[in-house]
């Protein structure tokens, strides 16, 4: 098949001239972040979803505004604020309803996908069809950020670095867990990822509803930013959905193994093994519809406003998160409390 794909790049680029046989070339020996992360702006097609959220890329994407009266898109430079149209609406719901709750004068939104979606070149692993975000855990202040404060502004933990996996009670208030609760009670929401300190402080203090806590699932990191994942969008057909979320609100074993040493131990090495450089994804490792979403002629008028300007590669650990998000909560040992609902102090 390969070889097959080679000939016809081949042949055309001899009808065709040397560019297209360079890219053609690019799109083999590149590793497939390298490509998407290149993509200035989204494929003039219908909106698609293709693949799954950790492993596939996306056609016809639009771009959340950078200002919206109730939301700021942060870090313009990353070029990240694409997705699904489904996602943008969604969030600028979310916005109005966070702040009707009281949350600053809205949401902060962090990296949705690129353009074209696909693997970054640095952070997430997910985020490649266009139904992931990361909203901050820091409002929207009244008097708008400017480009460069975007840019600039630190992120603010939710945790207590002193302790181990504690939320810092001086920064979180009941209406940042209101806030979550909210992302997580859209039906088209199937998860919101947060830091396994928030997912307890939330089993431990929310007294509303419960049935849409067990969408807000522990995992690493997500102590400065929450993340909201929609599903599928219908008639998606090249969507690879995950499993949903079990019954039940989360607080049980599943979240109490994160409290125990496994999930922060060291990788054991072996002393005499070879080092082994991970293998890259590339394109061919992708769904067959990213490369015509790669090749694909840009949207025309759409609203990217920003050049891509390619960051400092960050060494963010990449953790294998897509696989613990899978897996099924684990039988344990009896290892301290599963923390309980209890009232509010
Ligand atoms: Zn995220």
């Amino acid at each position: 098949m390969r070889s097959t794909t080679r000939m016809s790049t081949v042949m055309l680029a001899a009808g065709l001239g040397l560019a297209l046989f360079a890219g053609g070339a690019a799109a083999e020996t590149k590793p497939a972040k390298e490509l998407f992360g290149a993509a200035k702006l989204p494929s003039q097609s219908a909106a698609a979803p293709i693949g799954s959220y950790a492993k596939g890329c996306m056609a016809g994407a639009i771009a959340l505004p950078t200002d919206g009266p109730t939301w700021q898109a942060m870090r313009l430079s990353r070029n990240r604020r694409w997705g699904n149209p489904e996602l943008i609406a969604l969030l600028e719901r979310f916005s109005l309803d966070a702040a009707a709750l009281g949350w600053g004068s809205g949401i902060l939104v962090g990296d949705i996908s690129q353009p074209r979606g696909g693997p970054m070149l640095f952070g997430h692993a997910s985020h490649q069809i266009g139904l992931d975000a990361d909203v901050w855990f820091t409002p929207k202040p009244a008097t708008p950020l400017s480009p460069q404060q975007r840019e600039d502004m630190p992120f603010t933990s939710m945790l207590d670095k002193s302790k181990f996996l504690t939320v810092d009670s001086r920064r979180w208030t009941d209406t940042h867990a209101r806030v979550v609760m909210q992302a997580a009670s859209y039906p088209q929401v199937e998860r919101v990822f947060v830091n396994p300190a928030i997912k307890k402080k939330l089993c431990e203090t929310w007294r509303g509803d419960r049935t849409n806590l067990g969408k807000v699932r522990p995992i690493y990191g997500h102590d400065e930013h929450f993340h909201i994942r929609i599903g599928c969008p219908a008639g998606a057909s090249n969507c690879k959905p995950q499993a949903r979320v079990g019954e039940g609100d989360g607080c049980d074993k599943s979240l109490a193994w994160w409290f125990t040493e496994e999930p922060w131990a060291k990788p054991k090495k072996d002393p005499n093994a070879k080092p082994v450089k991970p293998r890259q994804v590339m394109l061919s490792d992708l769904p067959k519809a990213c490369a015509a979403v790669l090749a694909a002629p840009a949207a025309a008028g759409s609203e990217a406003t920003m050049a891509y300007s390619e960051p400092a590669a960050v060494a963010a650990p990449v953790q294998n998160i897509e696989a613990i998000i899978q897996q099924a909560p684990k039988p344990l040992p009896e290892l301290g409390p599963t923390p309980l609902p209890r009232p509010f102090d």
